[in-house]
């Protein structure tokens, strides 16, 4: 049936500036590395970017990896952006990225200028597109010059083929000079993709800082930390859930009783908030102003929902903050 979106989709949805940049992102974006792969069911990840296009997300998240087979969810998002959101190509903001194992020899993965050019041209190719919105260097590479890395960067702009450029998961350190040396070429970075969760805290030590101060954005990934911040582990691992597929990223091995422990107090903390546990992570994310939008994913259409709802809340008593520092410490 022809995809004809809700007319409302902008009404609930908040957009915040990235950085300093003219471009605003919703506060809530989806990303498709897990569940939109060829192992993945079509109708159920129709369903899904629909409901989030719906909801007033814009911003879609991939890689040229995202899978699996690496490829695939490029390729199947390539298919719905055709079926369904072909007349609303400038509604939405697109990303991908290069950095991680892609094909074989020594120019499919890490940071050369070989590497991302040729990466981002395959990555248009499966999405059928002529430009992406952001693309990102994946990952930081030790041994290739960052001038290199950040040149193929400001290329791929040059080229039209990405509007925007961002980095991700680098130390605050390297992000500073990426930043400095793409300034200097006249292509900014825009943003920074960083692992930022209740249970992943490590851009605290610095990063959030040095992107505040050179005014880029910040999109933090797995920010329910692949489903850990939420209630579904707490009865067992269920047979569907990421922690049980044998392509999914979560190992059982994550989830000890010292964990689980942390996560039943939260989750009776976000009870009492009348918030889902999901909801009351994504929320605690939002409450920084230099959030720029936490990017989730979902493997269905209720999950999106109830993540979707954490909007509706996002404020924090002093005294909630630190029973959250006392569970998490
Ligand atoms: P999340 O931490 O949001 O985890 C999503 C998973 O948690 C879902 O697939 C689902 O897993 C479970 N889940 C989600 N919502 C709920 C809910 N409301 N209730 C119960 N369970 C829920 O994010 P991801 O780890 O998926 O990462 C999000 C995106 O970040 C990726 O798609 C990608 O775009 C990006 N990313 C970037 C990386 C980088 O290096 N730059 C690395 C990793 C991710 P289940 O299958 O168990 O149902």
């Amino acid at each position: 049936m022809t995809y004809v979106p809700n007319h409302a989709r902008y009404e609930h949805m908040s957009y915040r500036r990235c950085g300093k940049s003219g471009l605003k992102l919703p506060a809530i974006s989806l990303g498709l590395w897990h569940n939109f792969g060829g192992v993945d069911v079509f109708e159920n990840y129709r369903a899904i970017l629909r409901t989030a296009f719906d909801a007033g997300i814009t911003h879609f998240d991939l890689a040229n990896n995202y899978g699996p087979p690496p490829g695939s969810a490029e390729e199947n998002f390539g298919v719905l952006l055709k079926k369904d959101f072909a007349a609303h190509r400038d509604e939405l903001i697109i990303s991908s990225k290069a950095g991680h194992l892609m094909w074989p020899g020594p120019y499919g993965e890490w940071g050369s200028r070989k590497y991302l050019i040729a990466s981002c041209d395959q990555s248009l190719k499966r999405m059928g597109l002529d430009y992406v919105d952001i693309f990102y260097s994946h990952r930081f590479d030790p041994n290739t010059p960052l001038e290199e890395t950040m040149g193929a960067l400001d290329s791929i702009v040059r080229q039209g083929k990405a509007l925007y450029v961002g980095i991700s998961s680098y130390t605050a350190e390297n992000s500073a000079k990426a930043i400095q040396i793409l300034k200097d070429l006249g292509t900014p970075c825009l943003i920074h993709q960083p692992k930022y969760s209740m249970f992943e805290r490590w851009v605290e030590g610095g990063l959030m800082d040095v992107l505040e101060e050179s005014g880029v954005g910040c999109i933090p990934f797995s920010p329910l930390a692949q489903g850990l911040l939420t209630d579904k582990y707490l009865k067992g691992i269920p047979s569907d859930s990421r922690a049980a597929k044998e392509h999914g990223f979560l190992k059982t091995s994550q989830i000890t009783p010292e964990t689980l422990q942390k996560i039943e107090k939260l989750n009776a903390l976000a009870l009492e908030r009348g918030q889902t546990l999901a909801q009351m992570a994504l929320a605690w994310l939002l409450k920084d102003p230099r959030i720029t939008s936490v990017l989730i994913g979902a493997s269905r259409v209720s999950q999106l929902k109830d993540s979707l709802k954490c909007l509706e809340n996002q404020h924090f008593s002093a005294e909630e903050l630190s029973k959250i520092e006392g569970i998490l410490s």
